[in-house]
């Protein structure tokens, strides 16, 4: 395997990690528009830069398709506010949406929101994009050697230029050939004139799923996308699976399917179990709430709340344990159910409560901006945490910076010590399959070597233990042989070779 060369990697703007995208897809239904905004509403945590939607509508005067576009930077709500966008613009029985935080390609050019659209000699071909292509440089520049004019930034255009090119006879066929020259990490809704397909990559990395509703069909990243409209899961898109629906399959009832590509082991983004996915979706085949909480039940085993000083002594006050709202509530309830079954003296508060109103932050002389925002975001129950142990249950740290605020914001309750509890390892190296880490110098466990001590008292606290990648593997289903993980950003073992890593840039084909 080619040696990865980790340079710089683009950072976000953001304190924590953004996810990366959501891709949702109709076929067959008449409010294919406004099924896919409810759709784009509940992947909304999945992408909040910007979002649009890429109808497919038959004209029978002119016996011709054509598709219809709305995208706009903001979010779903904001974007799609006017009810005649979805009535009257976005007209279509076929549709697909897309939900982006920019992990490749600028974030503020407006060409690069996706849905993509493109007229080929074949009609009209839309695209959704959900992960990061590690070969996109080096095939943009191969096509941009043969002629080709790119629209965009984005990594996702290189397919739909390659897709253009293909000298092959079908559409099947076609994406067969694409699918087999681009790498990296890919869950795909394309829409053509009269047909919406869904593609995934060979490892898996990002979720997919199929849907249906009577006789319409959708695809979506999470099932929760699924549950908004009342659609009844029928299962994943395989990894390697291209799945085409069209009217033949609206009749039948049976889906086509192809693989075109097999590993021997799938590489789930295991960072969807630990963050990015909604708790209430089923993911890689399990409920994320339910390996959440095991995650959260595995840490309490490994790294349980301190005692009290005095267990024996019932006067003295219980050691509290409170979750960092709302990222890690659900691995909260399974560290304090395991450890109360072992400690009797602890028990669960909310200490911390987040507002959702968090806009532009405005500061006079002498204030910290990032505090300033921080404090919008959260505030503290000072008679919870005043005099006590406290035990914190945060999902990851990746700058610091974000909890090293928060502790300070707590310290004003005048808690006797406070102990932070990771439900993940340190995150010691960047993603390059489609999650906005910061580059690899600005991770705090990079700084200091990997040394939890150091880390410790960078965030000032009394203790500060992670989870174990084996706790951790132990804690997600291994549901068939082939079932596996990427662990990359934990332990630098990169599943798929990443030729163009000092490439994969935001900025990178900005002109
Ligand atoms: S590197 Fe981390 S965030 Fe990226 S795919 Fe692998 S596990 Fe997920």
């Amino acid at each position: 395997m080619k040696k990865i060369k980790l340079k710089k990697f683009s950072a976000g703007n953001g304190k924590s990690i953004h996810s990366n995208c959501g891709v949702f897809g109709v076929f067959n239904n008449p409010d294919a528009s406004t099924l896919t905004y409810y759709g784009l509403h509940a992947l909304q945590h999945r992408g909040q830069e910007s979002a649009g939607i890429v109808t497919s509508q038959y004209l029978p005067d002119k016996q011709r398709y054509h598709f219809n576009v709305h995208k706009d930077f903001g979010l779903v709500l904001n974007i799609f506010s006017d009810e005649k966008i979805l009535t009257g613009q976005l007209k279509g029985n076929s549709a697909i949406g897309h939900n982006r935080y920019s992990t490749s390609g600028s974030s503020d050019k407006k060409s690069n929101i996706q849905p993509l659209k493109v007229v080929y000699k074949n009609g009209n071909l839309a695209l959704s994009h959900n992960g990061n292509l590690v070969n996109a440089h080096s095939l943009r520049l191969q096509l941009q050697d043969k002629g080709t004019i790119f629209q965009t930034t984005s990594d996702s255009e290189v397919i739909l230029h390659l897709i253009a090119r293909s000298e092959k006879e079908n559409l099947i066929e076609k994406l067969k050939e694409v699918f087999n020259i681009v790498r990296g990490a890919y869950s795909l809704c394309i829409l053509t004139d009269d047909k919406l397909i869904a593609v995934r990559d060979p490892y898996g990395i990002r979720p997919m799923c199929i849907g249906k509703l009577n006789d319409s069909y959708i695809f979506a990243s999470e099932t929760s996308a699924l549950d908004i409209i009342d659609a009844e899961y029928i299962r994943d898109v395989e990894p390697g699976e291209i799945v085409v629906i069209d009217d033949e399959v609206v009749k039948t009832g049976i889906l086509k399917s192809e693989i075109f590509a097999k590993v021997d082991k799938y590489r789930h983004c295991i960072f969807e179990y630990i963050y990015f996915s909604r708790p209430d979706s089923n993911i890689f085949n399990e409920k994320v709430d339910k390996v959440r909480r095991k995650i959260g039940t595995n840490l309490a085993i490994e790294s349980p709340p301190p005692d009290k000083d005095n267990p024996d002594d019932d006067k003295e006050k219980k050691v509290i344990v409170m979750n960092v709202p709302d990222s890690s509530n659900t691995a909260t309830i399974g560290y304090i159910s395991q450890a109360s079954r072992t400690n009797k003296n602890v028990k669960h508060e909310i200490g911390l409560i987040r507002s959702h109103y968090v806009g532009r932050t405005f500061i006079t002389p002498g204030q910290d901006k990032r505090e300033m925002r921080l404090k919008t975001k959260f505030s503290i129950i000072k008679g919870i945490l005043a005099g006590r142990k406290v035990v914190i249950v945060d999902d990851s740290i990746v700058r610091g910076n974000t909890l090293r605020l928060l502790v300070k914001l707590i310290k004003k309750a005048l808690p006797k010590e406070i102990h932070l509890r990771i439900t993940s390892p340190p995150i010691v190296s960047p993603c390059y399959y489609g999650m906005d880490f910061p580059s690899r110098e600005e991770l705090i466990a990079y700084q200091c070597g990997g040394d939890v001590e150091e880390i410790r008292k960078k965030l000032d606290v009394t203790s500060l233990k992670y989870l174990s990648v084996e706790q951790l593997m132990e804690s997600v289903p291994h549901t068939t042989e082939k079932t596996g993980y990427c662990t990359a950003c934990f332990t630098k073992k990169y599943p798929i070779e990443i030729d163009d890593a000092e490439n994969i840039d935001k900025n990178l084909f900005d002109l």
